[in-house]
Order: structure tokens, then C-alpha cells, then sequence
């Protein structure tokens, strides 16, 4: 791997067959966004991909969880155009675009990761920083222009990038960015929920996450062992699902989660997250076989060293290097793989199962047990799982007519205290939402929805609850200014931020 600078941008190159390849990165990804300002990074993408002409060679531009990535691949003079284009572009960005990007954001509707990995980050760290990843937030059309401003000149500069190459630079090629100082993101981000739980949430299949150090050798083993035992179970043996897949997902200093993600047939989820459960336990317990080992070390080596590999393995390089953690090439690792014993592969699995948190799809429950035979409770935003309303506050409660036709709104209260909200919601938990732990605030005519850094969202609107004008009131005090906004004029009623805790039974 060669290394250059080109206008103060790092340069990372290894020359690989075919056309030229170039993917401009910068040290920003949704991850880097708030509650408030979600999908800010997507919008700025946008607005500076809309400046280029139509072109016919490819290119692309697309935001991750850690970082942002302008891609091109043609023939040098293709590749040095789009290049500067992207670059001047990003300094000098068409903001008067706003709305009409906002509206393709909303039109696009794309995630970061798939729905089971984000709801794992979300229950790993609340609603900030790599927990984002599951919320819609306010919206493409809320996204304030001061927020694009700030993202930009905070991240999209020559001090947050490096330049990939699949070939040696061209000469012509300048990158006209403006310079900076590569920002401060922090080491690991801290969790909200260490594990291990099982917990519910909108989600096509269940999935599997494991906190850990992202470079441990026999924990890589372990995961990909277990995906493929997976495979084996609920794809050729038992015929419940297609799809068994596995990832790491950074979310800083090096930590971040092992996860696996597996679909089932329908009306099988239930099933095939007590497998998923099964073979980690038996992972943890049993360990790994000498030939899973070797199989699947194998496999590593095989898809390292392929020659097609290279823009992969720049991308880790690249990566590494926006976020300050040495990078270590393929031999390297694979040299690490080869001192990891069956037996070290089990002791590192049984160390992150600690950590593990399970999701499955919101209509399953399961009943589960740890290793050492303790149950596996269900973890979550409520504090405690079915706790106690404070007795001192202002209570409120459904209208009397809400209470006498539907037994959920006999249980849901909400609780005014001096500087938070609490609730019951119809499942009879309580939730507990200082207003100090507020992301953001939905200002809807009368209502108000309060969406709090550990994943709890408090309505406190005229529907569910009767005479609110007064909690309102306090709540529009204690939140900043800054967190209040109204509902997006894209927001998909029925999915959006309404699902009501404190819901009402379905008529009829
Ligand atoms: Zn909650």
C-alpha cells in the first residue's frame, strides 16, 4: 500500500486490475449526528452530489455508520473531474436546495444498516451517537440549514479525509477541499444496556449482539463458526431460514458489536430465535471444533488475499486512519487467526455472551436461559420492568370514557414531577424521562411526544391522556428551545413516532 498526500488529503494506493477505482472518505457518519439533527449527513451528501452533471461512468456517494464515501471509477481524467467536483462542491454547498433534497431523502427512505443491527445499536446505546441508527428522528424536512452548515465545516474538510486509490494518482488530480482539524470523536462510546437481555422491537427476524473489542482475533473465530452452525440448523437442516449473516459494527475506540442477523419464515420466529440462543449457548459451552477452526480461518484467507479484495482492504486502511487506530493488513491478521486455539475461541465467545442482547420480532416472546441456568431477562427502556409511579406529582389519566371502554387505559398514567415525566404504559411498565435525558420534542397542536436518550419516548398527548394543559406547559419549559420541533410533513402517520404506549385496544 502506497502512501501520498494531495492537497493536504491523505492518499492511500494499491495498484489493483481494472478501471480505476476512488472513494474520497471523510471521518463522519451517522453516528457523529444527534436525535435532532438525524440524517443531517445524508442531506449534505445530497446537496453536493446534485451540484455534478450527468455522468456515464460510475459513481456514488452513500454514508455509514462511521463514515462518508464519495465514489468513482473510470479513467483518470473521469475520475480527477468528479473528484474536484465533489471537493468544491463540499465547500461551498447549495443550501437553497434544502427542501427539495429533503424531499428525495424522504423519498429514498434508506438506512444506515438493516432493521435487526439497528435495533441492537439502539438497545446497545440509547438514542445517541451509534444508537441513532434504528430512529427516523424529526425528519428530512426538519433538519435545520444550521445543522448542514455545521456539519460541513466541522467534518467535510481536508483534516477529515483520506482519498483511495486503485492506481497510482493522477496527475492532474487536485482535491480543492477546505483545510481543517480533524474533529474530536471521543474513544468507545459508553453503553446504555450492557446485556444480557432479550428485548422486542420492530424487526423482520432476530438478531444477535456482542459488545466487544472489534479486533479480537478468536472472537472474529468464534462469530464466524457460529454463523455457519446457524446455516447448517436453520437453513439445511431444518428449512426456517434463507438468510444467516454477520457483522461488526464500530462504534468507536476499537469497540463495537459482533452481530448476527437471521430471517425466518413466517410464524417461525420464535423458533428460530431459541436456535440462535441454543447455538451461542452451546458455542460458549462446547467451543468450536479444530476443523470449524481451520474451515473458517480458511475462509478468511481466501477472501483476504484475493486480488479483488483491494478496494475492500483500502477501506479498512482508510478507515483506520480517519479514526486514529493502527491498521493491520491481511497478513497480519491472518497471522493473529492462526494462534487462535478451539479453546480460546470458546472462552472469548463466553465472555461477550455476557454482554449479549438478543432481539426478536414484537409479537414473540421467549423464555430463555443464560449459561449458568439464570433467566434471560428482558431489558429495554422501562426502569424499573414494572416499577412504581412516584407518589408525589401531578398525575394525569386517560379520560374516563377512554378507561371504561379499554382495560390499557385503566393502567397508563403520566406523572408530572418538577424536572421529568413518567408513564405507564398499557403493558403496565414505567418509564422514567428527566428532562435533562431529552433528545428531542414533537410539538403537535395540544401534544407533545418526548423521545428520551435511552430509547423511551413519553406521549404526553390529548388522545391518551385528559387535561394535559399543564403538563404541557412544564414540559415545553424544562426542554431546551432547541429540541422542540413540529411533526415532519413526510411523517408516515401510522408508523412514524406514534406508536402510543398507553395505546388503546383495537375496536370492534
Ligand atoms: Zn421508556
Amino acid at each position: 500500500m502506497q502512501h501520498d498526500v494531495i492537497d493536504g488529503v491523505p492518499v492511500l494506493w494499491s495498484a489493483a486490475p481494472g478501471p480505476l477505482e476512488a472513494a474520497l472518505v471523510f471521518g463522519h457518519g451517522a453516528r457523529d449526528e444527534s436525535f435532532r439533527t438525524i440524517g443531517v449527513t445524508h442531506l449534505v451528501e445530497h446537496l453536493a452530489m446534485s451540484t455534478l452533471p450527468r455522468l456515464h461512468h460510475e459513481h456514488n456517494a452513500s454514508v455509514s455508520l462511521n463514515l462518508t464515501d464519495f465514489t468513482v471509477s473510470g479513467t483518470d481524467e473521469q475520475v480527477a473531474d468528479f473528484l474536484a467536483a465533489v471537493c468544491k462542491a463540499l465547500g461551498a454547498l447549495p443550501v437553497d436546495r434544502i427542501e427539495r433534497e429533503a424531499g428525495v431523502l424522504a423519498a429514498e427512505a434508506s438506512g444506515v444498516t438493516d432493521p435487526v443491527t439497528a435495533e441492537l445499536l439502539s438497545a446497545r446505546y440509547g438514542t445517541v451517537g451509534a444508537g441513532l441508527v434504528s430512529w427516523d428522528g424529526p425528519g428530512p424536512d426538519r433538519i435545520p440549514v444550521e445543522a448542514v452548515r455545521e456539519t460541513v465545516a466541522r467534518s467535510f474538510h481536508a483534516g477529515n479525509a483520506v482519498l483511495l486509490l486503485t492506481g497510482p494518482p493522477p496527475p492532474a488530480l487536485r482535491l480543492p477541499l477546505p483545510q481543517g482539524k480533524r474533529p474530536e470523536r471521543g474513544d468507545a462510546q459508553p453503553v446504555m444496556s450492557s446485556g444480557p437481555h432479550w428485548l422486542s422491537a420492530n424487526v423482520p427476524g432476530p438478531g444477535l449482539g456482542l459488545h466487544a473489542d472489534l479486533d479480537d482475533a478468536a472472537l472474529t473465530a468464534a462469530h464466524a463458526v457460529l454463523q455457519e452452525r446457524l446455516r447448517q440448523v436453520l437453513r439445511h437442516q431444518e428449512g426456517l431460514s434463507y438468510d444467516v449473516d454477520g457483522a461488526r459494527m464500530h462504534s468507536g475506540g476499537g469497540r463495537g458489536e459482533f452481530t448476527v442477523v437471521v430471517d425466518a419464515r413466517a410464524g417461525q420466529q420464535r423458533r428460530v430465535a431459541e436456535i440462535l440462543w441454543r447455538e451461542a449457548l452451546r458455542l460458549a459451552s462446547e467451543g468450536v471444533t479444530d476443523a470449524e477452526l481451520s474451515e473458517e480461518i480458511a475462509g478468511f484467507r481466501e477472501a483476504w488475499l484475493d486480488p479483488r479484495a483491494t478496494p475492500a482492504e483500502l477501506g479498512q486502511a482508510g478507515a483506520c486512519l480517519l479514526s486514529d487506530i493502527p491498521y493491520e493488513d491481511a497478513a497480519t491478521r491472518l497471522a493473529a487467526l492462526a494462534e487462535v486455539t478451539p479453546d480460546s475461541a470458546r472462552q472469548a465467545f463466553a465472555a461477550a455472551l455476557a454482554t449479549a442482547l438478543l432481539v426478536v420480532p414484537e409479537d414473540v416472546e421467549v423464555e430463555l436461559a443464560q449459561l449458568d441456568g439464570a433467566p434471560l431477562t428482558e431489558g429495554g427502556c422501562a426502569h424499573p420492568r414494572g416499577g412504581e409511579l412516584p407518589a408525589g406529582g401531578k398525575h394525569f389519566r386517560p379520560s374516563m370514557f377512554d378507561r371504561l371502554r379499554f382495560p390499557e387505559a385503566r393502567t397508563a398514567r403520566l406523572v408530572l414531577t418538577g424536572d421529568a415525566v413518567w408513564s405507564r404504559d398499557g403493558r403496565g411498565h414505567v418509564h422514567h424521562l428527566p428532562f435533562a435525558d431529552v433528545v428531542g420534542m414533537e410539538v403537535d397542536g395540544p401534544g407533545r411526544v418526548l423521545f428520551g436518550r435511552g430509547n423511551c419516548l413519553v406521549p404526553v398527548v390529548p388522545e391518551l391522556f385528559a387535561g394535559i394543559g399543564e403538563a404541557v406547559e412544564a414540559i415545553d419549559a424544562g426542554v431546551p428551545k432547541a429540541l422542540h420541533y413540529e411533526p415532519s410533513a413526510f411523517a408516515d402517520r401510522d408508523d412514524a413516532c406514534a406508536p402510543p404506549p398507553a395505546t388503546k385496544a383495537p375496536r370492534g
